[in-house]
This record gives C-alpha cells, structure tokens and sequence, in this order.
C-alpha cells in the first residue's frame, strides 16, 4: 500500500503524530493507500513556512511576471502529471477515467490564465480635489491563504484556489479531503518540478477536528477559501469570523433545471442526464430538481428513462463505464437514505432506486440512477442536497409558477433553462436567483468564467477576474 508524506517548506515530511489513516478504493473496497494524520504542529509547520515564504526569501521579492512565469510552467508540468494524478483520482473516488484525465489536462489552463493575469494587477491613480497630495493605490496580496477542498475533483478544485492566490502574490497551505487526500498530495511534485520556492504551496491532511479547524483559526492565515458542505462552511464561518479572515465559500446546492414546452427535448434529455447521472450526481452543480412543462411532461420522462437504462455501470478504469461508484461509505449510505425517504414520504419511483450490484460491480459502492415524480416542493429529495444520482421531478404550467418553484430553496448555486424561446429564455435568466444559469446547456465549466453560489450556496467568486480580486487588498498611497 502507498504511504504518503505531508509537503511543508519544500521537504516531504511524515506526520508530527507518526499516524496514518487508510483511504479505500470505493470499487473494489479495498484501502490502497495511508494518508498522514495531522494534527494541530503539523498545521502550525505549514502555516509557518507560508508565512516565511511569504514574507522573506524569492517569492517576497519576485515580479507578478515572474510568478505570471512561473504558474505557466506549472500548467505545463500538470499536463505532464495529468495521467498519474488522474489514475489516483479514479482510485481514490470512483471517478471514471474518462471523466478524470480530460478534467486534470484542462486545469493546466487555469494556470496559464492566472499566469498571464499575474502582472496585469494594476492600482489607480486617484484625482484628489486638493493639488499638494498624489494619492494612488497599491494591490496587494493578503499573506497566508488555507485552501480548503472537498472529496469530488479534488485537484480541479484545489487548483481553482492555488492559481489565483499565487498570482495575487500569496503563500498556500492546501487540506484535501480526508476521503480523497492522494492526488492533492502528488500535486505538490507539479509546482516542485516548476521550481517554486519551498513554502509557497504546502499540503497538510486529515480530519476537520484534528487539524482543519487550526487552518481556520491560525492567526498568520489572512483568509479561508473553502469548498464543501453548507454544514462544513457553517463551522468553518463561524471560526474565521472570530479573527476576521476573510473567507470564500463555495457550498452546496439543489439546482433546478427547467423544461418548457418548445425546447429541442433530446438535447434537454442529454443535459438533464449529464447534469446530474454522469457525475454520480457528485457535483456541486448537480441539476438534481427536473421542473417539466405540463405538455411535455410524459413523453420526457418516457424518453429520459428509456435513455438511462442503456447507461453502462462498471469499473471506473474502464472507458466504456459510463457510471462508476459511489466516492465513499458515508456518501453511498446517505444516498441509500434519501432514497428510502423520498419513498417513504411519498413520490413515485420510476426508474432505479436501489444499491446496484452484479458481475461486473463487484464489491463497489454502486447505487441505481434514479427518478423519482410525484415530488412535492416538501419532500426532502426536493429540498437537501443529496449528491448522489437522484433526480426529483415536477411539472408546471406557466413562468410564473416555475420560477416560484425552482426559487424556492436555500440554495442557488445553478440553474438550467431548456427554451427555444430568446425572449423567454433571458425573462428566466433574470428572475432565477442562482450564481450560474445554463441556458439550453449544463455543467458547462471555463476558466474565464466566474463561478459561485447565491444565498445559502456561499459568497465569493472562483474563477474568472473577479477570482483573483479575492485574494487582493487594496493600499491607498
Ligand atoms: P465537507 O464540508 O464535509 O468537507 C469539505 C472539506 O472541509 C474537507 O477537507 C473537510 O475535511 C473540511 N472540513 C469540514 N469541516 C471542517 C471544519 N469544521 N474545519 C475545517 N475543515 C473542515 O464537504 P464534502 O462532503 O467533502 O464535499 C461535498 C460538498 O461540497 C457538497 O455539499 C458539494 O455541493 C460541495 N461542493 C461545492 C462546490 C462549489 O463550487 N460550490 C464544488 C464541489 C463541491
């Protein structure tokens, strides 16, 4: 079994507890490697190289175009890397290969973006009612970020963090999930090999409690960008806000997507399937609420379920799987309980809804997309993420009463919008409160791209400009 070392300061260390814990492959049950368990020293190590990577040495001193050149080769360096990290994430979460690879060889451009960003941060120069003062301002980085992931894409998401803090100019202590730590850890061999000084990018692992609190509460931590659960962010808020940290949340969501009557139906079939079954439904953006027109509504759901059975369950290794596993134990028992309730409480399932097993599944943590109708705005599968591939479905007559619908939750992390209508289609836009709306597409990602949630789905922005505004401060001169 792989054992793996923490990254601090540039050197490969073992944790200061000398204790591991075991991460498990959710196809074949097996543990395959030990992650190092960290503790409270461990965090205080990494938060310290940062700080003096930070404050002293090359990166102190480095030109943004420097660092703009820097990041670029680390894009390059991440393309070289792109098959071993997404081996490890098939591994370690489940994801299909064929998902894996494309995704990690497309990161590498969010270091060539925020690389090319790096030196074009620019100050002002401020035209003062009084003539005996030159006031301008400086944009500063912030010092000490902790970046902190969940167990879904665990590189894509610590990479949309890393990139624009380095250009910014700050240090990083990465803490990946404990379900899925391995590839995180290897992707410290990219910004090795790109020659980054030591301490600029540090990786600690473990369990909230035992060291991702101390990253929230470290006093040389200057800001918190999370992403995870709304319970996980709650905490970690509340924490920050003691010291005043800035924070960027990226949270959960309960997205809704949106079928009238004049949408081109078999491109709304393959966006509600890739929306939330391709994934496992494992994705923040999940289009897990499916809101039909009354006209419509039958023939879709014939359609969609005749679609789903030909989906192909299988090892994620394998490019002709077109569903693996469940990342986790604790993941795959969930799903199985909100499926027992939404039946429990109710709605009709009319595709799936069982644990899957068969010749080809093994000892995996499988679980039948499913479709539930009959799903009332009370139900929990309408109301609580589940992050699984459970789909709620309800039907509508009028604009009105669907965007009532689909605003109806904590949530708006995203939205899709199946129209053929122009008119209709930017009505919608406007009036649904999500921080993402597709429009007859979904899942659509791009690094120039702003991303984040509205009301309880989190603050902030990754991605795009504004990605690198959270992680500057501005200095009037
Ligand atoms: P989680 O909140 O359980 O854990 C996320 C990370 O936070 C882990 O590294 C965990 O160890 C750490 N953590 C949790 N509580 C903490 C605390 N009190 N102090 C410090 N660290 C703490 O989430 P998860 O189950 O790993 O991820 C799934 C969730 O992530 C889903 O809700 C999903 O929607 C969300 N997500 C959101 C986005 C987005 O961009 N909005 C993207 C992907 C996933």
């Amino acid at each position: 079994m792989q054992q793996y070392q923490i990254y601090i300061g540039g050197e490969w260390l073992n944790p200061s507890s000398q204790q591991w814990f075991e991460s498990e492959n959710p196809f074949d049950g097996k543990p395959w490697a030990m992650i190092p368990r960290c503790t409270e020293s461990d965090v205080d190590d990494a938060v310290a190289a940062a700080r003096r990577a930070f404050a002293e040495g090359p990166w102190s001193d480095m030109v943004a175009a420097s660092r703009g050149a820097l990041l670029r080769k680390a894009g390059d360096c991440l393309v070289d890397s792109a098959e071993h990290l997404a081996e490890l994430e098939t591994r370690d979460t489940g994801k299909r290969i064929t998902e894996s690879l494309p995704q990690i060889k497309y990161i590498a451009e969010w270091f060539r973006y925020y690389g090319g960003l790096a030196d074009k941060v620019e100050g002002r120069v401020i035209p003062l009612d009084r003539n005996d003062i030159f006031n301008y301002t400086l944009r500063e980085p912030l010092g000490v970020v902790s970046a902190i992931t969940p167990w879904n894409s665990p590189v894509m998401i610590a990479v949309w963090k890393i990139a624009p803090a380095l250009a910014a100019g700050n240090t990083v202590v990465v803490k990946p999930s404990e379900h899925a730590s391995a590839s995180t850890i290897e992707m410290m061999k990219v910004f090795e090999a790109a020659g980054f000084p030591p301490g600029v990018v540090n990786v600690v692992t473990g369990f909230p409690q035992e060291c991702g609190e101390r990253l929230v509460s470290h006093p040389d931590v200057a800001k918190v960008t999370f992403t995870g659960s709304d319970r996980g962010g709650r905490q970690i808020n509340r924490i920050a806000a003691e010291s005043f940290k800035r924070v960027t949340m990226e949270l959960g969501g309960k997205s809704p997507q949106i079928v009238f009557e004049d949408a081109d139906l078999e491109s709304a079939v393959n966006g509600v399937i890739s929306g939330v079954f391709l994934s496992n439904g494992q994705t923040c953006v999940a289009g897990s609420r499916l809101y039909l027109h009354k006209a419509i509504a039958e023939r879709f759901v014939n359609r969609l379920s005749a679609e789903m059975t030909d989906l192909r369950m299988g090892d994620p290794f394998d490019p002709r799987t077109q569903l693996g596993p469940i990342a986790n134990r604790a993941q795959y028992d969930k799903i199985l309980s909100f499926i027992g309730e939404a039946k429990a409480q109710g709605a009709t399932c009319v595709h799936g809804g069982r644990a899957a097993e068969g010749h080809d599944l093994g000892q995996g943590l499988f679980v039948e997309p499913t479709i539930f109708t009959d799903v009332t705005p009370q139900m929990q599968v309408c109301r609580e993420e589940v992050f699984g591939p459970v789909l709620g479905i309800m039907t509508f007559d009028s604009e009105d009463e669907v965007v009532a619908m689909a605003n109806d939750t904590p949530y708006g992390l995203a939205a899709g919008v199946w129209t053929e209508n122009i008119q209709r289609a930017h009505r919608m836009v406007r009036r649904i409160a999500a921080g993402t709306v597709y429009v007859n597409t979904y899942r659509a990602v791009n690094v120039a791209s702003p991303v984040g949630g509205y009301k309880a789905s989190g603050f902030g922005r990754e991605n795009g400009i504004e990605a690198i505004e959270a992680y500057l401060q501005t200095k009037s001169v």
